[in-house]
């Protein structure tokens, strides 16, 4: 009778939109029928899969529902990634970093806030380019980390990667260059509530990675009903024209690349893996992978995840984004870290190269919108549709793979074409319309 009734409870609450995490576990023991059986529960989450095991978080009930299906799972506290939390920094001093950075190197560096937490902890972002106070002509990028909050090797990855960049500039041909062509933002951590609480979640027990819009179960690009931190970095996205980015987690070790709510190919696929190829043959844990052939996968070869930024960031931004899992380790010893630099350091500088491999257009109007045709011109003399784009602020730039195009830009009923080349040579590459 009372298994039941939480049976009648977890039917009815299904709810789309997102899942208060109260209970988690490691599911040890379970058959691909049981597995299937979850996978329906929308208000459960399903989290890095392998062979035998896999992550789930849910509300209250579910270790009950659990019990009654029948799998062997063990809680989240006897769990291998919880250990050792003492020693990090916390989130006051991660701001007192990012501040005497910013401080001491300000031609290059410029951090703001982007909004706050639920707890009313600021979302820093530190922009990194030449000129960094002006907004120039430079294609944009950028790295997040850590919007579950206890994945935490890329926070410390990014604090890293942003002192790394500025005490090499003028003194490193390759980062000085990279500083000088691109407009680099990083937000070491989008969840510092969850971070602070050593947890997945947010304040509110919500997954932020669970909580943005998905257009595979009908949501448009709307704000309404969704966390403080996912609606903060849904509206700086509107204000800038990024094209490229990478989101940091841990629990595994792999470059996950789109689409992760559909088995239906990314439209520019082969251009996704090539580019997760090149940042995971940089790091050898990721090209020696086991788990992983060549240390990449699809998202949803994996498993699907609805509600995730990778494809909401291109699916309505034309932003392209993969989600790197850092460390199997979610919070490894903080001994551990530099190790982890050393092995993404070179994976981290190439990936922000990559997105010199494409082109922009811009118009006289800052303030102009409208669309964009791809056309690749094949080397069978053929010309292939890409699709079209919407742009905004007179700017748009789109990676791509190397070859001739034709960019047809329509803006305001006016018609005009840009042809180009694109190679991946570090620096700006626009056709002023
Ligand atoms: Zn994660």
């Amino acid at each position: 009778m009372k298994y039941l009734f939480i049976l009648c409870l977890l039917l009815s609450t299904t709810a789309f939109s997102n899942t208060t995490i109260e209970e988690q576990v490691f599911v040890t023991g379970y058959t691909q029928k049981q597995f299937d059986t979850i996978k329906k529960k929308t208000e459960l989450i399903i989290d890095h899969v392998f062979k035998s095991q896999f992550e789930l978080y849910g509300p209250k009930g579910m270790t009950k529902y659990l019990d009654m299906i029948g799998v062997q799972y063990i809680k989240a506290s006897a769990h291998k990634h919880i250990d050792n939390f003492n020693d990090y920094p916390d989130f006051s001093q991660i701001t007192k970093a990012l501040k005497e950075l910013a401080k001491k190197y300000p031609k290059i560096l410029s951090l703001t806030s982007v909004g706050k937490s639920q707890r009313g902890r600021e979302l820093w972002v530190m922009k990194i380019s030449d000129n960094v106070d002006a907004d120039e002509l430079e294609p944009e990028f950028k790295y997040i980390s850590s919007m579950h909050g206890d994945e935490i090797t890329g926070r410390e990855l990014m604090v890293e990667l942003i002192e790394y960049l500025a005490k090499n500039y003028n003194k490193d041909s390759r980062v000085t260059k990279l500083i000088n062509s691109t407009e680099i933002y990083i937000m070491p951590s989008m969840n510092p509530d969850g971070s602070e609480s050593r947890r997945r979640s947010n304040a509110n027990y919500k997954d932020l990675n669970r909580d943005f819009p998905d257009w595979m179960r009908g949501d448009t690009n709307r704000t309404n009903s969704r966390q403080i931190e996912t609606v903060s970095v849904m509206n700086w996205q509107k204000t800038r024209n990024f094209a490229l980015s990478a989101n940091f987690h841990g629990g595994a070790v792999v470059v996950n690349y789109p689409w992760d709510t559909t088995k239906t190919r990314h439209p520019f696929d082969r251009l996704v893996k090539s580019f997760s190829k090149q940042y995971a043959d940089l790091n050898p844990a990721m090209r020696s992978s086991t788990e992983f052939s060549g240390g990449i996968t699809n998202g949803a070869d994996w498993y699907e995840l609805n509600g995730g930024m990778q494809d909401w960031s291109y699916y309505w931004h034309n932003d392209l984004q993969v989600t790197v899992e850092l460390s199997d380790r979610k919070w490894p010893r903080y001994s551990q870290i530099k190790g982890f630099w050393d092995d993404n350091k070179e994976s981290l500088l190439k990936y922000m190269e990559l997105i010199h491999q494409g082109h922009g257009i811009k118009l006289k109007n800052s303030n102009a919108v409208g669309t964009v045709k791809v056309l690749q011109h094949l080397t069978n003399g053929r010309t292939k549709d890409l699709g079209s784009y919407g742009f905004t602020n007179g700017e748009f730039y789109k990676v791509l793979e190397t070859g001739n195009y034709t960019f047809v830009v329509n803006s305001a009923g006016v018609e005009s074409r840009a042809e180009f080349m694109v190679d991946d040579r570090v620096a700006p590459k626009y056709i002023k319309l």
